[in-house]
This record gives structure tokens, C-alpha cells and sequence, in this order.
């Protein structure tokens, strides 16, 4: 009867998380097969055998509010209930609290590995408003202060210079181009082995969809219009701005409108529509230019290995399950707030005007991106690998964006 149980409430697990998503993996069916084999195999003579497996594959509550004992003859016997001990971690984000899409997406997590565990892992989550630190996750994380962390590996380029590989590069990969690389190319192996070194291993955390280039306040006519440009634009297109002459800058989202509005700043990208309207930028600076810069941009869990390796198994396999689905479910949501803000901006704001760079900034942007990345592939033999994993992805999976999705739209803007 308990077996049976568990049976039931793995299926439930399985059908929340194809219905979800259909993210599970081959791999992890090919578990639960297995383990279905082994319960036949053994479930007579050993119960404690089967449970434990049970326990193994995340069958959080299996077992647990019954506890069962083989009697020194064979015969079972259960005793009564017992209280079980939940599992509580210290998670940490970088947004303000109840941050739109990115903050909300880390309280759905919260709440999805509670209701896939049955309750026995509660997780805390602290927002920057709380830890006062937005870019603290690296080392909240590392360092043990926080079990788990949600950000964007790209800010922590001063921390360790391969880690801004792991959000989205000037002149990349798509979403879906990146998200193939990470889950079928090698990417996400590449980034826990640089996280390895820093104790952590990571999955990832969802993505915006393609970003904006920004919100200008003058319009970008030539190259000159970028000399001494001060904006807020972190990672790697930082790095291309000032290249060119801009002043980059970064700055937490709570103080970004305040910076443009004060003149602190003279532009700043920040994501798309889904996030920027309800920051306020379009009053301030009318100009919303194409993006070029952050072409997907990735956020990641962050998983300290020490309390990793405290937990069992099926704790384990729920938090990096309830990852993906989250990672998963935050994009589309992202795709959708896009959508929807679009509207709004395009219908109630007509002074906001859709700009794109012209061809010569994009050429010298393009150029200083391909000397920085030439520059970084002769830094570190792990810089290497991983500029040549996402180049050569990149070709292979642009080819096929190239003849699908490209060739449908141009079909039938031509039309
Ligand atoms: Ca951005």
C-alpha cells in the first residue's frame, strides 16, 4: 500500500512536470523506469530497499508520514506517524522585493519546490531590500551566507572575468539559440565548471527574451553622439561601449530612473518593454533604440556545494527540477510581458520612438566586439573553450534559425 503511494504521488510529479513543461529529461524517465523495475523485482522481501530508492527519486512524502520496519521473521508492521524534520535554506535574489517577472519568478520557485517536496523544504528568500546587496549574490552564495542565489552571471565579471559568458553576448545567440547551447551544446557543463572553483554549481534561472538597446535621451546619429555617452549598460556590452568611447556604468534597477532622470546617466538599457514601462523611463528619454547587446539574457540559480552535499538525493533532484521549471515558465512569462507593455507603450505613449543604430555603429560596435572577444579567447584557456563552444554553436544553430523562423517572417513581410 505505501509502495503504491509512492507509485502514485511520483506520477504526480511526472504529470505536473510534463504538463508544466516538457523539460523533464530522458534521462529522468528513464530513472523512474528503472526504478518501477527494481520495486517489482523487490517488493515483497524488501520494503526498506524500495523505500529508500523511493526517497532517492524525490518521492518526498513516501515514507515519511509512515514509517515501516521489517521484523527479524519478514513480517511488516508499521508504527504510527511521526513528525518529520523539514529542510529549511537561505536563498538570496538581487532584485527588489516583489521585483516584477525577475523577483516574482524567484517567490514561484519558493513555492514550487515547497509543493513538489510535499512541504519538507521551506526556502527562505531574502530580497536585496533585505541583504542590501544586489550584487552580492556571488559571494552570498559562495561564501555559505545564503544556500542558493538568483542573479545574472554577467555581473560578476569583476569576481572571476568567466563568468560573463554565462548571460547573453553583444552579437549572439537567440534565447532559443542560447537556451539549445546551455541544455544540449555544453554550456551549462562550461559554467559549473567555472562556478566549481568558486564552490557553487548552477542552473539555469529564465530568460528575458531579446532586450532593447535602450532609452536614449538625444538620438544616436553618428559614432560622435557616443563619445562620453555615460550609460548604464553592464557585462560584456559594457566593455564594447567603452571601447568606443562611452562611459558604462552599472547601477541596481531600484536607482535606475532616478539616475535618468537627474542626468546622472544619459541613457541606460535595462531589459524590454515587459520590465521598462512600469520603470518609468519613457518619460524621461524618448528614444528606445534595437537591441544588439543582450540578444537573450539568462538569469541562473546559484547552488553553494557544501549545503548542497548536506541534502539528500531527492532534495537535490527537486531544487534543480523546479529550477528548470521555473527558468522555463519565467521566459515565457517574459515573452508575454513584452507583448502585453508593448501595446500599452505603442497605444498611450506616442513621444516614444523606435530607433534603430545607425549601420556605421553598428559596424564599429560590431568591430570592438570581435577585437574584445579575440582579446578574451587569449586570456584564460577556460575563456578559450567556452568562446569557442558558443562560436561554433552559434553557426550551427544560426543556420537553422536562418531556413526556420527567419525565412517564415521574411516570407511574409514580403507578402
Ligand atoms: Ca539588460
Amino acid at each position: 500500500m505505501i509502495m503504491l503511494n509512492c507509485m502514485n504521488q511520483f506520477s504526480r510529479f511526472l504529470k505536473y512536470a510534463t504538463r508544466t513543461t516538457p523539460l523533464l529529461t530522458t534521462r529522468e524517465l528513464n530513472v523512474f523506469s528503472k526504478f518501477k523495475s527494481e520495486f517489482k523485482s523487490r517488493f515483497k522481501p524488501r520494503f526498506k530497499t524500495a523505500l529508500a530508492l523511493s526517497a532517492a527519486l524525490g518521492l518526498a512524502a513516501c515514507g515519511q508520514s509512515t514509517s515501516t520496519t521489517s521484523e527479524p521473521n519478514g513480517a511488516q508492521s508499521q508504527s504510527s506517524a511521526q513528525p518529520q524534520e523539514k529542510i529549511t535554506l537561505k536563498l538570496a535574489h538581487g532584485w527588489p522585493k516583489g521585483f516584477p517577472v525577475f523577483g516574482e519568478s524567484v517567490d514561484d520557485y519558493a513555492k514550487l519546490v515547497s509543493e513538489l517536496s510535499d512541504g519538507r523544504i521551506v526556502i527562505k528568500v531574502d530580497s536585496a531590500n533585505k541583504h542590501k546587496s544586489a550584487f552580492g549574490i556571488f559571494d552570498f552564495v559562495k561564501s555559505g551566507q545564503y544556500d542558493i542565489g538568483q542573479s545574472a552571471s554577467y555581473y560578476y565579471g569583476g569576481k572571476d572575468p568567466d563568468t560573463l559568458f554565462f548571460s547573453s553576448m553583444p552579437f549572439s545567440m537567440t534565447q532559443q539559440e542560447q537556451a539549445a547551447w546551455f541544455y544540449h551544446g555544453g554550456g551549462l557543463e562550461l559554467a559549473n565548471e567555472v562556478y566549481a572553483k568558486h564552490n557553487m554549481e548552477v542552473m539555469l534561472g529564465g530568460n528575458t527574451g531579446m532586450q532593447m538597446g535602450g532609452w536614449f535621451r538625444k538620438e544616436i546619429k553618428t559614432m560622435d553622439d557616443l563619445d562620453g555617452l555615460k550609460m548604464r549598460i553592464p557585462g560584456f556590452a559594457g566593455k564594447v561601449m567603452a571601447s568606443v568611447g562611452a562611459v558604462p556604468t552599472n547601477i541596481p534597477a531600484g536607482e535606475l530612473y532616478q539616475s535618468l532622470e537627474r542626468g546622472t546617466i544619459d541613457a541606460l538599457e535595462w531589459v524590454g518593454p515587459g520590465l521598462d514601462l512600469r520603470m518609468g523611463f519613457h518619460k524621461v528619454a524618448p528614444y528606445y533604440y534595437n537591441g544588439w547587446h543582450e540578444p537573450g539574457t539568462e538569469l541562473m540559480y546559484y547552488f553553494n556545494k557544501d549545503s548542497m552535499a548536506k541534502l539528500p538525493e531527492w532534495a537535490r533532484s527537486v531544487l534543480k527540477n523546479a529550477a528548470r521549471l521555473t527558468a522555463y515558465n519565467m521566459t515565457t512569462y517574459s515573452f508575454s510581458s513584452n507583448t502585453e507593455n508593448w501595446q500599452t507603450i505603442s497605444e498611450q505613449y506616442p513621444n516614444v520612438q523606435v530607433k534603430r543604430l545607425p549601420d556605421e555603429v553598428i559596424k564599429a560596435l560590431k568591430a570592438a566586439n570581435d577585437e574584445l572577444v579575440a582579446k578574451e579567447t587569449a586570456r584564460s584557456e577556460i575563456a578559450k573553450r567556452i568562446i569557442e563552444s558558443r562560436q561554433a554553436y552559434l553557426e550551427k544553430a544560426r543556420a537553422w534559425t536562418t531556413i526556420g523562423e527567419k525565412l517564415y517572417l521574411d516570407t511574409l513581410e514580403a507578402q
